[in-house]
């Protein structure tokens, strides 16, 4: 029986994690009284027990001096977002100037394409994954439209070969030189939502940089998760939001990314008084004197109740080290593997398999399991046994070990409680 094997291996990984700890630091969600075996950060992060403290001493800020909490205390709310700055840039391979937390996701997105899609002429199309997040297709969509233009003519969708989960990088680089001097940008995700595909960025960049399209990610599923070097890989614009992999809460303030050759050349950028640089803004000019860094497309000033949650959580990642989560992200990887392998080994019969490419350089956290006839059945056999997980029909279940918070011991129950759904069906 493998399973006892492996569930030594995994106190053995566990006792020897250096990064072991840090799941203590974090609020364990106990709907039935029993904490669970969390595997959805690629859907909402843990809560960091500290942004309790944090989001309350703004609020004793905004107690104790109104408006003037705007230069007052530790991180004055006047300048609150640079705060978040560095690590944000860490987390995606940027300059400092090339980042700022904003908005939200599909906001961003907006824009971005406002300055960054500007079909004229030939150069009209979009090139994006087939199995996009619907928010990304809305979004596409009602910008083509925007521009009164039909998206089923300009939105051209990547799909895997038949009998394939996922896309092969090939594909999407001739799909690029195809459409050629057609394809005004690139639009993907870093991390695929559904197959947990990790897409090969500096490579499509390049290409479509060939065909002098702009290229842009999506990087949702991607920041907090694997590594980015966005400013080598000379990637226009980024956009993500930060509930997922950056643990900072329901609906939390999002990011965006410009590359610093826009930086100073981006006419179409829409703005706001926060687009006014920094130390004139306040003059409240008739005339707006632009920020042309990152900085420049924030419009609004800044939600600070819920960017604190961000700089606690951002911090923990800075505590624990990148390296050392990309590390254990891998060691999780692997383990997982060898579990599922265990199983499907023990049960051949049960349709148990995996959507997610193996290739540690082309998938993240996430796996996104496919199963049998029994999936539905299974999926609420591990809800019942205090397992959070994601189904998505008709046969897929999502589960997302992340090296800040799930031991090796989470993996080896998740697959502990699927063996003995199977031994009982
Ligand atoms: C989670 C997710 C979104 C969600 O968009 P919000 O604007 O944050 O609500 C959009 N796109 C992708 C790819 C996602 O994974």
């Amino acid at each position: 029986m493998p399973t006892e094997a492996l569930r030594k291996k995994a106190q053995q990984l566990d006792s020897e994690d250096p990064l072991a700890d840090f799941r203590n630091r974090f609020e364990w969600p106990q709907p039935k009284g029993v904490p669970s075996i969390y595997f959805t950060g690629n859907s909402l992060g843990l809560m960091p027990k500290a942004v309790r403290k944090a989001i309350q001493e703004e609020l004793d800020l905004w107690a104790s001096f109104g408006v003037e909490g705007h230069f007052e205390g530790p991180h004055p709310w006047y300048s609150y977002h640079q705060d978040l700055k560095p690590a944000l840039a860490e987390l995606c391979g940027a300059m400092e100037e090339e980042v700022t937390p904003m908005g939200s996701l599909t906001q961003n997105l907006h824009f971005l394409l406002a300055n960054f899609y500007r079909p004229q002429g030939k150069r009209t199309k979009i090139l994006c994954e087939g199995s996009s997040f619907p928010s990304d297709f809305y979004m596409l969509d009602s910008q083509v439209r925007w521009h009164n233009r039909k998206a089923e003519h300009e939105i051209v969708e990547l799909h895997p070969r038949k009998g394939e989960t996922f896309l092969r990088t090939q594909d999407i680089l001739s799909q690029i030189e195809a459409l050629g001097e057609e394809l005004a940008l690139v639009l993907m995700g870093g991390v695929n939502y559904l197959t947990g595909q990790r897409f090969q960025m500096q490579e499509i960049t390049e290409a479509g940089h060939k065909v002098g399209a702009i290229v842009g990610f999506d990087l949702a599923h991607a920041m907090g998760n694997v590594p980015l070097m966005l400013h080598n890989w000379n990637v226009d614009f980024a956009a993500w939001c930060t509930y997922k992999y950056l643990n900072s809460g329901p609906g939390a303030t999002a990011g965006l990314f410009v590359h610093k050759k826009h930086h100073g050349n981006t006419p179409y950028r829409l703005e706001g008084w926060w687009s006014n640089k920094a130390n004139n803004r306040f003059k409240m000019e008739r005339k707006i004197d632009p920020e042309t860094s990152a900085d420049g497309w924030q419009l609004s000033n800044a939600p600070v109740m819920n960017m604190a949650a961000q700089r606690v959580s951002l911090a923990l990642f800075q505590e624990a080290g990148l390296d050392n989560l990309h590390k254990k992200r891998e060691a999780l990887n692997l383990f997982l593997f060898e579990n599922l392998e265990a199983l499907k080994a023990l049960f051949p019969n049960e349709g148990l398999g995996s959507l997610t490419p193996d290739d540690l350089n082309h998938r993240g956290c996430q796996t996104s399991l496919v199963c049998g006839e029994n999936g539905r059945a299974l999926f609420e056999f591990l809800e019942s046994n205090h397992v959070v997980a994601d189904w998505r029909w008709p046969n897929v279940i999502r589960v997302a070990p992340v090296p800040l918070y799930n031991s090796f011991s989470d993996i080896w129950s998740f697959f502990d409680i699927t063996r003995r759904f199977f031994v009982s069906s």
